[in-house]
């Protein structure tokens, strides 16, 4: 069976790890987003058991990662983390969705078995998980879980290595990303890679998915820095 896979959005670092490493304890998965940018850019990507949602987050707030997940799934159960006093935004945040909520601080294992409920509660409806959502960009769409892409017309069979640079990118859309990075999330940092390899794959991914791979506009090279996608 699948571990549950969770998406912890916290911008608070010492919070944030103090709750993934005991969510990891109890056998989840975690993946965790510092912004209300990085928990819609993940909630695109991958299909999530729950979300642990901070309300209180700079930038997009936590009030409308809320609303645009529910939006997205509604079946997703959110638990979210209010300020002690701030009514106003429990009662929000039930209203755009969230299934449930603890105000901070909390006891720890209140906080776990909160998730532990709420993932058997949605066991009784959600029969299986359903497959990862295409992620499109340009006249290219692409499902990184079942490793194809239609380029406009054109069907390609992605390999392994395709998919985790794919993935990187994509996770880390607008971001300058260094070859060294970028070895390390494809290869896992083998020694012999050399970066010539990622630039050759680089070119294979233009070729698949610009309109011109002489004029990149979605895999740009970055001079002196790396590379950078751009949807
Ligand atoms: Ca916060």
């Amino acid at each position: 069976m699948n571990r549950p896979h969770i998406l912890l959005v916290e911008d608070e670092p010492h919070i944030a790890s103090g709750l993934i490493y005991n969510l990891e304890e109890e056998g989840y998965q975690v993946t965790h987003a510092g912004t209300g940018e990085a928990a819609l850019q993940q909630l695109w990507l991958e299909n999530f058991s729950l979300v642990v949602l901070d309300l209180m987050l700079p930038g997009i707030s936590g009030i409308e990662v809320c609303q645009i997940a529910r939006k997205q799934d509604p079946k997703l159960p959110i638990l979210m983390l209010t300020a002690r006093g701030e009514d106003k935004d429990r009662i929000e945040g039930l209203e755009v969705g969230a299934d449930d909520y603890l105000t901070k601080p909390f006891n720890l294992d209140e906080f776990l078995l909160r998730i532990k409920g709420m993932l058997r509660r949605s066991d009784w409806y959600r029969p299986r998980p359903s497959r990862e959502r295409d992620y499109r960009f340009g006249r290219n769409s692409v499902n990184l879980q079942e490793r194809t892409a239609l380029a406009g017309d054109r069907q390609i069979e992605l390999t392994d290595i395709e998919v985790k640079l794919l993935r990187i990118f994509f996770q880390r859309e607008a971001e300058i990303l260094s070859r060294t990075e970028l070895l390390a999330a494809a290869w896992d940092l083998s020694p012999d890679t050399e970066t010539r390899t990622l630039d050759n794959f680089v070119v294979r991914l233009r070729k698949y998915f610009e309109p011109n791979p002489s004029a990149p506009v979605h895999f740009q090279t970055i001079r002196g820095r790396g590379y950078r996608f751009m949807r």
